[in-house]
């Protein structure tokens, strides 16, 4: 059995299409492949993307004005994620899928790396084109200088949109932006992007090798552990798992041993996932991740850093209540529980900002054929590399 992914038997699975793990975008684990190639990385899905940011507040504001564009400066693309409605099937069975392939780390090269300019241009009177040679952007200016993101262009097609969503760090190091769009083919797309000031990168702190965090083995990229990370629970259909979820922190607390404060609580409100300065664990109903119904993939952690700062700026854990279903067992029966328990330290550790180990060490991050369901020597000792005690130097 593996982890996160697990094979129950065979059938039909999704295609995902070509995509490029650009260095944030570390969906880290549980996600499918790590063999992206190409601008945006796809995740296909089967349901209304919407489920993903169910009973969230949305802020539709673009954090800043066209008369604030020419003192911006130029951006990087960090991360994209797309996340669509309908996909292509194939064929095949789960006895040849190799999942440990499909769930292996991304070279740290690959991960920090590759990063897309975006610069802002006036195109009209009251158009901007936010533009790289991936995909365009077009904001039209209102008359009291607020924007609006009207279309979204590829070299091959534009698609109209709607922003639903925008976030930003102290000024504008860092934005999100949130939108969503039909395509002929592909249903409902949703799209999720963030972006980083050019220029405002800092160099990334080495440490031992054998310990393999979210952007390669040694290179530490932890939360900034001057101040309190606070993990929500978000979404009433999440709340009835609090309990477990909580629990399943605790053994990351002691292992943390005061190194950051983790503070996990029920949200009464929350923006969606792709907010940069608010962190959700969601159960996320009527869409399923892996069309395969003999594998689970029950988990799945996007962890976004902030090059500008050296820490890990944004993290939000997805449960798939589809994936959990395969079981067909309530997760009021003990062995689910200690299943669910599982899946979330797991993930927990994903947030913390370890990545999957293969080698057969034993690791609550192992990708091998034991169930691996505590917290491991292995796994103290890469947490407490990556938190020093507060106070010395990282
Ligand atoms: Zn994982």
């Amino acid at each position: 059995m593996t982890l996160t992914q697990l094979k129950i038997g065979k059938i039909t699975r999704a295609v995902t299409l070509g995509a490029l793990l650009l260095w944030g975008l570390a969906t880290v684990g549980c996600s499918k492949s790590n063999k992206h190639k190409g601008a945006v990385q796809t995740l296909f899905v089967h349901g209304d993307p919407m489920e993903l940011v169910s009973g969230a507040t949305f802020n539709p504001q673009v954090p800043f004005t066209a008369r604030e564009i020419p003192n911006l400066g130029d951006y990087s693309l960090v991360s994209a994620t797309q996340l669509t409605e309908k996909g292509e099937l194939v064929k095949s069975n789960a006895q040849d899928r190799n999942l440990e392939a499909e769930n292996a780390p991304t070279k740290s090269s690959d991960r920090l790396e590759k990063v897309i300019p975006f610069a802002f241009k006036k195109t009209a009177n009251n158009l901007w084109a936010f533009a790289s040679s991936e995909f365009t952007i077009e904001f039209q200016e209102r008359n009291d200088g607020s924007l609006q993101a009207q279309r979204v262009f590829t070299s091959k097609e534009s698609h109209p949109v709607e922003a639903i969503h925008y976030s930003a760090t102290p000024g504008l190091q860092m934005f999100s932006m949130l939108v969503v769009g039909r395509d002929e083919k592909l249903g409902k797309v949703m799209l999720v992007a963030y972006w980083l000031r050019q220029g405002s990168q800092v160099s990334l702190a080495q440490g031992n090798k054998s310990y393999n965090y979210t952007w390669g083995p040694g290179v530490l990229v932890p939360w900034d552990n001057r101040q309190e990370v606070t993990v929500n629970i978000c979404g009433s259909s999440t709340q009835q798992y609090a309990d477990l979820i909580r629990e399943a922190f605790l053994d990351w607390n002691h292992a943390l041993a005061s190194r950051l404060k983790v503070n996990v609580q029920v949200a009464a409100s929350y923006p969606p996932f792709s907010d940069l300065n608010f962190h959700c664990t969601q159960m996320i109903n009527n869409f399923l991740i892996e069309h395969d119904q003999n594998v689970a993939f029950p988990g799945m952690t996007l962890n976004i850093p902030n090059r500008a700062t050296g820490y890990i700026q944004d993290s939000d854990i997805f449960l798939w209540a589809s994936e959990f279903a395969k079981y067909k067992v309530d997760i009021r029966n003990p062995r689910m529980a200690e299943r669910f328990m599982r899946i979330a330290r797991h993930e927990f550790g994903h947030l913390l900002g370890l990545d999957h180990m293969f080698d057969g060490t034993e690791s609550i991050m192992s990708y091998n054929n034991r169930e691996h369901v505590m917290i491991y020597n292995y796994d103290r000792q890469a947490i407490r590399e990556l938190y020093p005690l507060i106070g010395t130097a990282r």
